[in-house]
């Protein structure tokens, strides 16, 4: 086993471990919880090695490097490949064929250019719903901040739960960037009541899956109800960064 498997071993059981307890001590059930580990720009070499170490589900931003790691690795077909970074529309056919979940659905236009995509393959594409619960203007996502304001996001998920190609199975978050892991616990919990709020406005739709908790603060997400969390340095080190995609 070459050394690159091995430390990203180390980390991704520590990992695991360390989503167990979170789990435990909230009285959850431990396999409630899906590890998706984030590859973004890291080179191939390294989705492999994680890929090697035991990582079962693979977390990509930007679509033009995932579907190219996705052809390299093609062999391991029992890996899961998640697109969760904002996609824009002129690259809604990369992820309709080639993704198993998106996490970071987040307009309208966007949703229908996927439901087309995938119509003309014959593909269905599971999706989350990504909301911005921190009124932070850059971010994506719906804006969702303002609880008063929720009733004004059941026209737009309404009109996305028809598309006949898309699944939704719930919904996504990326909090702002805190000092601490406690400072995404009021969130975390944003996103779990915005969830209840939609499940009960729309009860024919599963939105069991929450995507929230990257390497910083995933521990507090399994405490508060994620069901997928998105952790990347903690697992494969640091990435050089890139603005483009
Ligand atoms: C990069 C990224 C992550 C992982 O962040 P780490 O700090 O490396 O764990 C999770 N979610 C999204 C949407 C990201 O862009």
């Amino acid at each position: 086993m070459s050394e690159l498997v091995k430390s990203i071993g180390e980390r991704y059981l520590s990992v695991l471990d360390k989503i167990a307890a979170a789990a435990k001590r909230t009285g959850r059930d431990p396999g409630a919880v899906r590890l998706v580990v984030v590859t973004k720009s890291q080179p191939v070499e390294v989705v492999h090695a994680a890929i090697e170490a035991g990582a079962q589900i693979l977390g990509e931003n930007y679509p033009e490097e995932g579907v190219t790691k996705i052809q390299f690795l093609r062999e391991f077909s029992a890996v899961e490949w998640h697109m969760i970074g904002h996609v824009q529309s002129r690259k809604a056919q990369l992820v309709a064929q080639n993704f198993n979940l998106l996490h970071s659905l987040d307009g309208l236009k966007l949703a229908s250019r996927l439901n087309r995509f995938c119509e003309e393959t014959g593909r269905i594409l599971p999706t989350l719903l990504e909301f911005n619960v921190g009124e932070e203007q850059s971010k994506s996502g719906w804006p969702a901040w303002d609880e008063t304001r929720w009733p004004e996001l059941v026209n737009d998920v309404s009109a996305i739960l028809v598309l006949s190609h898309l699944q939704v199975r719930g919904l996504m978050t990326m909090p702002p960037l805190g000092e601490s892991a406690e400072y995404s616990r009021t969130f975390f919990q944003k996103i779990k009541r915005l969830q209840v709020f939609l499940a009960e406005r729309f009860p024919q739709t599963d939105f069991s899956e929450l995507s929230m908790g990257t390497s910083t603060d995933y521990e507090v997400a399994v405490e508060e109800g994620a069901t997928l969390v998105r952790v990347g340095t903690a697992i494969v080190g640091p990435r050089n960064y890139k603005t483009e995609d």
